[in-house]
Protein backbone atom coordinates (compact mmCIF):
# COMPACT_ATOMS: atom_id res chain seq x y z
CA UNK A 1 0.00 0.00 0.00
CA UNK A 2 1.30 3.57 -0.29
CA UNK A 3 1.37 6.20 2.82
CA UNK A 4 2.41 9.88 2.94
CA UNK A 5 5.39 9.41 5.41
CA UNK A 6 7.55 11.78 7.53
CA UNK A 7 10.85 10.30 6.81
CA UNK A 8 13.19 12.23 9.21
CA UNK A 9 12.94 14.86 11.81
CA UNK A 10 13.25 18.45 10.15
CA UNK A 11 11.37 20.60 7.94
CA UNK A 12 10.04 18.98 4.66
CA UNK A 13 11.24 15.33 4.37
CA UNK A 14 7.98 13.99 3.57
CA UNK A 15 7.27 11.60 0.31
CA UNK A 16 4.48 8.90 -0.15
CA UNK A 17 6.20 5.40 0.08
CA UNK A 18 5.45 1.74 -0.80
CA UNK A 19 4.82 -0.11 2.63
CA UNK A 20 3.57 -3.39 3.72
CA UNK A 21 -0.21 -3.68 4.78
CA UNK A 22 -0.06 -3.39 8.41
CA UNK A 23 -2.03 -6.26 10.57
CA UNK A 24 -3.49 -5.59 13.62
CA UNK A 25 -2.18 -6.82 17.12
CA UNK A 26 -3.97 -8.51 20.01
CA UNK A 27 -7.03 -5.38 20.22
CA UNK A 28 -6.52 -3.42 17.46
CA UNK A 29 -8.32 -3.29 14.56
CA UNK A 30 -7.22 -2.48 10.85
CA UNK A 31 -9.47 0.13 9.40
CA UNK A 32 -9.55 0.83 5.35
CA UNK A 33 -9.30 4.32 4.97
CA UNK A 34 -11.85 6.03 2.82
CA UNK A 35 -11.04 9.69 3.32
CA UNK A 36 -8.64 11.75 5.40
CA UNK A 37 -8.15 15.68 6.37
CA UNK A 38 -5.60 18.04 6.14
CA UNK A 39 -5.12 19.37 9.56
CA UNK A 40 -3.52 22.33 10.42
CA UNK A 41 -1.05 20.19 12.63
CA UNK A 42 -0.08 18.09 9.59
CA UNK A 43 1.72 21.13 8.53
CA UNK A 44 3.81 21.88 11.21
CA UNK A 45 4.51 18.01 11.09
CA UNK A 46 5.54 18.96 7.49
CA UNK A 47 7.61 21.79 8.90
CA UNK A 48 8.91 20.62 11.85
CA UNK A 49 7.41 23.50 14.12
CA UNK A 50 5.28 21.44 16.59
CA UNK A 51 6.01 20.36 20.34
CA UNK A 52 3.35 16.96 19.91
CA UNK A 53 6.19 14.05 19.99
CA UNK A 54 7.16 12.83 16.13
CA UNK A 55 8.36 9.76 15.50
CA UNK A 56 10.06 9.52 11.73
CA UNK A 57 9.61 7.53 9.53
CA UNK A 58 6.06 7.53 10.09
CA UNK A 59 2.62 8.03 8.35
CA UNK A 60 1.04 11.17 8.99
CA UNK A 61 -2.61 11.62 8.59
CA UNK A 62 -5.51 11.78 12.01
CA UNK A 63 -8.34 12.79 11.18
CA UNK A 64 -10.12 9.87 8.95
CA UNK A 65 -13.07 7.82 8.62
CA UNK A 66 -13.29 4.45 7.17
CA UNK A 67 -14.89 0.41 7.29
CA UNK A 68 -13.08 -2.30 9.34
CA UNK A 69 -11.49 -4.62 7.47
CA UNK A 70 -9.74 -7.29 9.79
CA UNK A 71 -10.33 -7.48 13.76
CA UNK A 72 -6.75 -8.68 15.42
CA UNK A 73 -7.09 -11.34 18.70
CA UNK A 74 -9.28 -10.57 21.28
CA UNK A 75 -11.67 -7.46 20.03
CA UNK A 76 -15.28 -7.89 20.78
CA UNK A 77 -18.19 -5.52 19.86
CA UNK A 78 -17.16 -4.78 16.31
CA UNK A 79 -17.12 -6.46 13.04
CA UNK A 80 -15.87 -6.87 9.69
CA UNK A 81 -17.68 -3.72 7.58
CA UNK A 82 -18.68 -1.28 10.25
CA UNK A 83 -18.60 2.40 9.82
CA UNK A 84 -15.77 3.64 12.04
CA UNK A 85 -13.50 7.03 12.87
CA UNK A 86 -11.19 6.71 15.65
CA UNK A 87 -9.58 8.59 18.22
CA UNK A 88 -5.83 9.65 18.03
CA UNK A 89 -4.68 9.43 21.44
CA UNK A 90 -3.21 5.93 20.75
CA UNK A 91 -1.00 5.18 23.14
CA UNK A 92 -1.53 6.44 26.94
CA UNK A 93 -0.37 4.97 30.11
CA UNK A 94 -4.11 4.51 31.63
CA UNK A 95 -1.98 4.89 35.67
CA UNK A 96 -1.72 8.18 35.41
CA UNK A 97 -4.12 10.81 37.32
CA UNK A 98 -4.99 12.17 33.83
CA UNK A 99 -5.96 9.09 32.31
CA UNK A 100 -7.56 7.69 35.09
CA UNK A 101 -9.84 10.76 35.11
CA UNK A 102 -10.40 10.57 31.11
CA UNK A 103 -8.38 13.68 31.01
CA UNK A 104 -6.16 10.94 28.41
CA UNK A 105 -5.62 13.83 26.07
CA UNK A 106 -2.79 15.34 28.58
CA UNK A 107 -1.62 12.09 29.54
CA UNK A 108 2.31 12.93 29.30
CA UNK A 109 2.76 9.66 28.07
CA UNK A 110 0.27 10.27 25.47
CA UNK A 111 1.46 9.55 21.89
CA UNK A 112 -0.47 10.21 18.83
CA UNK A 113 -1.79 8.54 15.66
CA UNK A 114 -0.13 10.19 12.79
CA UNK A 115 2.85 11.38 14.53
CA UNK A 116 4.11 8.48 16.75
CA UNK A 117 2.06 5.72 15.57
CA UNK A 118 1.46 5.29 11.44
CA UNK A 119 -1.55 7.32 10.60
CA UNK A 120 -4.54 7.49 8.12
CA UNK A 121 -2.75 9.47 5.13
CA UNK A 122 -2.77 5.51 3.63
CA UNK A 123 -5.01 2.56 2.26
CA UNK A 124 -5.07 1.16 5.45
CA UNK A 125 -4.53 2.10 9.25
CA UNK A 126 -4.43 -0.19 12.77
CA UNK A 127 -5.74 1.76 15.72
CA UNK A 128 -6.90 0.18 18.84
CA UNK A 129 -10.15 -0.68 19.42
CA UNK A 130 -11.02 0.88 22.21
CA UNK A 131 -10.64 4.38 20.22
CA UNK A 132 -12.96 4.05 17.71
CA UNK A 133 -16.16 5.38 17.34
CA UNK A 134 -19.12 3.82 14.92
CA UNK A 135 -19.96 6.23 12.35
CA UNK A 136 -24.15 6.86 12.78
CA UNK A 137 -25.66 6.06 9.51
CA UNK A 138 -26.81 9.50 8.32
CA UNK A 139 -22.96 10.62 8.85
CA UNK A 140 -21.50 9.74 5.38
CA UNK A 141 -17.36 9.47 5.37
CA UNK A 142 -16.79 12.60 3.90
CA UNK A 143 -18.51 14.60 6.94
CA UNK A 144 -17.36 11.45 9.60
CA UNK A 145 -13.36 11.88 8.55
CA UNK A 146 -13.90 15.56 10.25
CA UNK A 147 -15.19 13.63 13.63
CA UNK A 148 -11.81 14.29 14.92
CA UNK A 149 -11.36 18.59 14.72
CA UNK A 150 -14.80 18.43 15.29
CA UNK A 151 -14.01 16.41 18.65
CA UNK A 152 -11.39 18.90 19.56
CA UNK A 153 -13.59 21.99 19.29
CA UNK A 154 -16.30 20.49 21.46
CA UNK A 155 -13.75 19.95 24.08
CA UNK A 156 -12.49 23.75 23.69
CA UNK A 157 -16.17 25.09 23.56
CA UNK A 158 -18.47 22.99 25.11
CA UNK A 159 -16.73 21.43 27.06
CA UNK A 160 -14.07 23.70 28.58
CA UNK A 161 -15.49 27.20 28.33
CA UNK A 162 -18.86 28.28 30.24
CA UNK A 163 -20.86 29.48 27.46
CA UNK A 164 -24.42 31.21 28.35
CA UNK A 165 -27.46 31.46 26.29
CA UNK A 166 -27.19 34.84 24.72
CA UNK A 167 -23.33 35.97 25.52
CA UNK A 168 -21.67 37.04 22.73
CA UNK A 169 -18.45 35.07 21.29
CA UNK A 170 -16.09 36.03 18.62
CA UNK A 171 -14.74 34.13 17.22
CA UNK A 172 -10.84 34.67 15.69
CA UNK A 173 -9.89 33.44 12.81
CA UNK A 174 -12.55 31.55 9.87
CA UNK A 175 -10.78 28.10 8.90
CA UNK A 176 -12.53 25.14 9.49
CA UNK A 177 -11.78 24.86 13.03
CA UNK A 178 -13.23 28.37 13.95
CA UNK A 179 -16.40 27.78 11.41
CA UNK A 180 -16.96 24.65 13.65
CA UNK A 181 -16.28 26.02 17.07
CA UNK A 182 -18.70 28.75 15.60
CA UNK A 183 -21.62 26.26 14.90
CA UNK A 184 -20.69 24.39 18.50
CA UNK A 185 -20.96 28.33 20.49
CA UNK A 186 -24.39 28.39 18.66
CA UNK A 187 -25.45 25.17 19.85
CA UNK A 188 -24.89 26.59 23.45
CA UNK A 189 -27.32 29.74 22.60
CA UNK A 190 -24.87 32.61 22.21
CA UNK A 191 -24.59 34.90 19.34
CA UNK A 192 -21.66 34.73 17.12
CA UNK A 193 -19.36 36.85 15.53
CA UNK A 194 -16.49 35.85 13.22
CA UNK A 195 -13.32 37.87 12.82
CA UNK A 196 -10.53 36.93 10.14
CA UNK A 197 -8.17 39.20 7.69
CA UNK A 198 -9.05 40.51 4.17
CA UNK A 199 -7.35 37.32 2.98
CA UNK A 200 -9.82 35.29 4.26
CA UNK A 201 -12.70 36.89 2.55
CA UNK A 202 -13.69 33.45 1.09
CA UNK A 203 -14.26 32.00 4.81
CA UNK A 204 -15.64 34.77 6.18
CA UNK A 205 -18.44 34.37 3.23
CA UNK A 206 -18.37 31.19 4.15
CA UNK A 207 -19.05 31.87 8.28
CA UNK A 208 -21.96 33.29 7.09
CA UNK A 209 -23.74 29.73 6.36
CA UNK A 210 -23.13 29.17 10.35
CA UNK A 211 -25.86 31.49 11.28
CA UNK A 212 -23.46 33.97 12.59
CA UNK A 213 -24.75 37.31 13.88
CA UNK A 214 -22.05 39.49 12.12
CA UNK A 215 -18.05 38.83 10.28
CA UNK A 216 -15.60 41.69 10.26
CA UNK A 217 -13.05 41.80 8.32
CA UNK A 218 -10.03 43.16 10.49
CA UNK A 219 -8.28 44.75 8.06
CA UNK A 220 -11.32 46.98 6.03
CA UNK A 221 -13.05 47.30 9.69
CA UNK A 222 -12.28 48.35 13.22
CA UNK A 223 -13.29 45.12 15.63
CA UNK A 224 -12.82 46.73 18.59
CA UNK A 225 -15.46 49.65 17.14
CA UNK A 226 -17.80 46.77 15.85
CA UNK A 227 -17.60 44.70 18.49
CA UNK A 228 -18.50 47.37 20.83
CA UNK A 229 -21.91 47.96 19.03
CA UNK A 230 -22.95 45.01 19.06
CA UNK A 231 -22.35 44.50 22.94
CA UNK A 232 -23.49 47.63 24.31
CA UNK A 233 -20.19 48.80 24.52
CA UNK A 234 -18.76 45.69 26.52
CA UNK A 235 -16.88 44.00 24.11
CA UNK A 236 -17.98 40.18 24.02
CA UNK A 237 -18.14 37.86 26.89
CA UNK A 238 -15.95 35.07 25.31
CA UNK A 239 -13.12 34.84 23.04
CA UNK A 240 -12.15 31.76 20.76
CA UNK A 241 -8.87 32.35 19.72
CA UNK A 242 -8.79 29.64 16.30
CA UNK A 243 -6.02 31.61 14.00
CA UNK A 244 -3.12 30.77 16.03
CA UNK A 245 -1.48 33.62 15.01
CA UNK A 246 -0.06 36.08 17.63
CA UNK A 247 -2.10 39.08 16.54
CA UNK A 248 -5.27 37.04 16.98
CA UNK A 249 -4.53 36.65 20.01
CA UNK A 250 -3.66 39.84 21.01
CA UNK A 251 -6.84 41.22 19.26
CA UNK A 252 -8.58 38.66 21.42
CA UNK A 253 -7.47 39.68 24.69
CA UNK A 254 -8.35 42.96 23.67
CA UNK A 255 -11.53 42.60 22.48
CA UNK A 256 -12.84 40.12 24.95
CA UNK A 257 -15.38 42.26 28.31
CA UNK A 258 -13.51 42.75 31.32
CA UNK A 259 -14.42 39.41 33.55
CA UNK A 260 -14.99 37.43 30.60
CA UNK A 261 -13.40 34.11 28.80
CA UNK A 262 -10.60 33.87 26.42
CA UNK A 263 -10.00 30.24 24.89
CA UNK A 264 -6.98 29.79 23.03
CA UNK A 265 -7.56 26.65 20.78
CA UNK A 266 -5.11 27.71 17.54
CA UNK A 267 -1.07 26.28 18.03
CA UNK A 268 1.76 29.19 17.01
CA UNK A 269 4.09 26.54 16.86
CA UNK A 270 6.48 29.15 18.13
CA UNK A 271 6.72 31.66 21.29
CA UNK A 272 5.20 34.73 20.60
CA UNK A 273 4.82 38.19 22.71
CA UNK A 274 1.90 39.40 24.24
CA UNK A 275 0.62 41.58 27.37
CA UNK A 276 0.03 38.86 29.60
CA UNK A 277 -0.79 41.57 32.43
CA UNK A 278 -4.05 42.53 30.55
CA UNK A 279 -5.15 38.88 32.30
CA UNK A 280 -5.34 40.64 35.42
CA UNK A 281 -6.48 43.88 34.90
CA UNK A 282 -9.86 42.73 33.14
CA UNK A 283 -9.72 39.35 35.51
CA UNK A 284 -9.85 36.95 32.51
CA UNK A 285 -10.58 33.61 32.53
CA UNK A 286 -8.14 32.01 30.37
CA UNK A 287 -7.81 28.43 29.28
CA UNK A 288 -6.15 26.43 26.34
CA UNK A 289 -7.44 22.79 24.84
CA UNK A 290 -5.42 20.44 22.87
CA UNK A 291 -6.76 17.45 21.45
CA UNK A 292 -9.95 15.46 22.95
CA UNK A 293 -11.78 12.82 25.22
CA UNK A 294 -14.43 11.00 24.82
CA UNK A 295 -17.18 12.48 25.65
CA UNK A 296 -16.07 15.20 23.26
CA UNK A 297 -16.07 12.88 20.47
CA UNK A 298 -19.54 11.48 21.83
CA UNK A 299 -21.12 14.77 22.14
CA UNK A 300 -19.65 15.82 18.25
CA UNK A 301 -21.39 12.78 16.58
CA UNK A 302 -24.53 13.37 18.79
CA UNK A 303 -24.39 16.89 17.34
CA UNK A 304 -23.57 15.43 13.86
CA UNK A 305 -26.50 13.25 13.82
CA UNK A 306 -28.94 15.65 15.31
CA UNK A 307 -28.14 17.91 12.33
CA UNK A 308 -27.39 20.51 15.13
CA UNK A 309 -24.29 21.48 13.34
CA UNK A 310 -23.28 21.02 9.55
CA UNK A 311 -19.94 20.30 7.95
CA UNK A 312 -20.90 19.91 4.60
CA UNK A 313 -19.82 22.63 3.50
CA UNK A 314 -16.50 22.43 4.88
CA UNK A 315 -15.47 19.98 2.87
CA UNK A 316 -14.19 21.84 -0.23
CA UNK A 317 -11.55 19.73 -1.74
CA UNK A 318 -11.16 15.96 -2.34
CA UNK A 319 -7.84 15.11 -3.80
CA UNK A 320 -5.69 11.57 -4.32
CA UNK A 321 -3.40 10.67 -1.85
CA UNK A 322 -0.75 11.15 -4.19
CA UNK A 323 -1.25 14.67 -4.53
CA UNK A 324 -0.66 15.49 -1.08
CA UNK A 325 1.72 18.44 -2.14
CA UNK A 326 -1.37 20.02 -3.90
CA UNK A 327 -3.40 19.55 -0.93
CA UNK A 328 -0.47 20.92 1.41
CA UNK A 329 0.08 23.68 -0.51
CA UNK A 330 -3.49 24.53 -1.11
CA UNK A 331 -4.15 24.56 3.10
CA UNK A 332 -1.08 26.73 3.10
CA UNK A 333 -2.47 29.34 0.68
CA UNK A 334 -6.01 29.26 2.36
CA UNK A 335 -7.42 27.97 -0.42
CA UNK A 336 -10.60 26.03 0.20
CA UNK A 337 -11.57 24.96 3.56
CA UNK A 338 -11.40 21.84 4.50
CA UNK A 339 -8.92 19.58 2.22
CA UNK A 340 -9.12 15.80 2.48
CA UNK A 341 -6.97 13.15 0.84
CA UNK A 342 -8.22 9.96 -0.71
CA UNK A 343 -5.94 6.50 -1.13
CA UNK A 344 -7.07 4.81 -3.93
CA UNK A 345 -6.86 1.33 -2.80
CA UNK A 346 -5.01 -1.51 -4.18
CA UNK A 347 -8.31 -3.25 -5.42
CA UNK A 348 -9.01 -0.34 -7.31
CA UNK A 349 -12.03 0.17 -5.63
CA UNK A 350 -11.03 2.97 -3.21
CA UNK A 351 -12.66 5.82 -4.99
CA UNK A 352 -15.45 4.41 -7.22
CA UNK A 353 -18.02 4.12 -4.09
CA UNK A 354 -17.77 7.66 -3.18
CA UNK A 355 -20.08 9.17 -1.45
CA UNK A 356 -18.83 12.36 -1.68
CA UNK A 357 -21.00 15.81 -1.03
CA UNK A 358 -20.23 16.61 -4.69
CA UNK A 359 -17.36 18.55 -3.14
CA UNK A 360 -13.64 19.70 -4.93
CA UNK A 361 -12.29 17.29 -7.62
ZN1 LIG B 1 -6.16 17.47 13.53
ZN1 LIG C 1 -1.66 8.74 31.55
Amino acid sequence: MKGLFKTAPGPGNMEIRETPKPSPGPGQVMVKVEYTGICGSDLHIFHSDIAIPVRPPVITGHEFSGTIAELGEGVTGWKVGDRVTSETAVIRCDVCEFCRSGFYNVCPERRTLGYWVSGAFANYVVVPARNLHALPDSVSFLIGAMTEPTACCVHAVNELTDIRGGDVVAIIGPGSIGLICAQLARVEGAEVVVLGTSRDAERLKAAEKCGVRATIDVNAQDPVKELAALTRGRGPDVVIECSGAAAGTRLGLELVRRRGQFTQVGLFGKQIELDFERICYKELKVTGSIGSIWSAWNKALHFMERGLIDLSFLATDILPLTEWQEGFRRFEAKEGLKIFLRPVAEDGDGDADGDGAGAGV
